[in-house]
C-alpha cells in the first residue's frame, strides 16, 4: 500500500495521467492532480477521487510549457514522495514543414518538463528517504515514425533523462523508469475512431486493426488502467531494484 506517500501526476485531468491518478489513489497514495486549467471541473474531479478513494486528492494547476511553472508546481504540492512525469502533447508534419513553435512547444512539455520537475522533487525525495519517479515516455521512445520529429525526439530524451536520474540516484531507496505506452485508447484516440472510419470507408473494428493498430500486433488498445497498473507496480517493494529502464505496454510494437 502507498498510503502516506504524496503522489504527483502531471496532466492528470484526462486520459492516462488520470488513469495513473485513479490507481495511485486506489493503492492508497495521496494525489496531485495537475494541468494547464483551471477550470470548476477540474476542482470536481479532486473532490470525486478524495469521496471514492478516501485519499487526499487535490488539484493544481501549472502550465508545464513553462520552467517556473513546473518547479512551482512541485514546491506548491508541498511534498513529493512519487513524481509522475505524464503531461503530453503531439503534432505531426514532415520534418522541413514542422512548424517551430510546435518544435518548441513539444521539447518544452514532453521533455523539459520532466527535467525541471524531477530536479524540483528531487531534495524532497531524500529528505523522505524514498522516492519513486516514473516517466511516461512512449514506444516512441524507443522506434520511430515519420512525421513525428518533435515527439520522437522528447521521448527518446526523455528515456535518456530517466536512464540518468536512475545513475545518480541509485545508493539512494529512490528508483527512475519510464513505461513505454503503444496506442492507448483515451478519450483523445477514441474520437479519431468515426474521422478514420469516414476515411478509409471502414467499419469500426477494421479501422482499429488495420489503420490504428497496424504496428500493435495484439490488435488491442492498452488502456489507462494497464499504464496506472504497472505505475503502481514500480511504486511496490518489488520493484526497487528496477532503475534506469523502461517498461514497454504495447502488445508487441517493439518486438517487431
Ligand atoms: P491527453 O491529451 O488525454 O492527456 C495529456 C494531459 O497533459 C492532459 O491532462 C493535458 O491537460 C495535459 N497537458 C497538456 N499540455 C499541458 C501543459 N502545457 N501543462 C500541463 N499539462 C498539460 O493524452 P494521453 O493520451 O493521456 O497522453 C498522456 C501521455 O501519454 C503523453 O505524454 C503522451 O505522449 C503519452 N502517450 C500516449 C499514448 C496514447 O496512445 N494515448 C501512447 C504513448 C504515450
Amino acid at each position: 500500500t502507498l498510503s502516506g506517500k504524496t503522489a504527483i501526476v502531471t496532466g492528470s485531468n484526462s486520459g492516462i495521467g488520470l488513469g495513473i491518478a485513479q490507481e495511485l489513489a486506489r493503492a492508497g497514495a495521496d494525489v496531485v492532480l495537475n494541468s494547464f486549467t483551471d477550470r470548476d471541473e477540474d476542482h470536481a474531479l479532486a473532490a470525486d477521487m478524495t469521496q471514492e478513494h478516501g485519499v487526499s486528492v487535490r488539484y493544481i494547476k501549472a502550465d508545464l510549457s513553462s520552467a517556473d511553472a513546473c518547479r512551482a508546481l512541485i514546491a506548491e504540492a508541498g511534498a513529493c514522495d512519487i513524481l509522475v512525469n505524464n503531461a503530453g502533447i503531439q503534432h505531426v508534419a514532415p520534418v522541413d514543414q514542422f512548424p517551430v513553435e510546435k518544435w518548441d512547444a513539444i521539447i518544452a512539455i514532453n521533455l523539459s518538463s520532466a527535467f525541471h520537475t524531477t530536479a524540483a522533487a528531487l531534495p524532497m525525495m531524500r529528505a523522505a528517504g524514498w522516492g519513486r519517479i516514473v516517466n511516461i515516455a512512449s514506444a516512441h521512445g524507443l522506434t520511430a515514425s515519420p512525421y513525428k520529429s518533435a515527439y520522437v525526439a522528447a521521448k527518446h530524451g526523455v528515456v535518456g533523462l530517466t536512464k540518468t536520474v536512475a545513475l545518480e540516484t541509485a545508493e539512494e531507496a529512490i528508483t527512475c523508469n519510464a513505461i513505454c505506452p503503444g496506442y492507448v485508447l483515451t478519450p483523445l484516440v477514441e474520437a479519431q475512431i468515426p474521422d478514420q472510419m469516414k476515411a478509409h470507408g471502414m467499419d469500426r473494428d477494421r479501422v482499429i486493426r488495420e489503420v490504428m493498430l497496424a504496428r500493435q500486433p495484439s490488435k488491442q488498445f492498452a488502456t489507462v488502467e494497464q499504464i496506472g497498473g504497472t505505475t503502481v507496480f514500480l511504486c511496490s517493494d518489488a520493484a526497487a531494484q528496477i532503475t534506469g529502464t523502461t517498461i514497454s505496454v504495447d502488445g508487441g510494437w517493439t518486438a517487431l
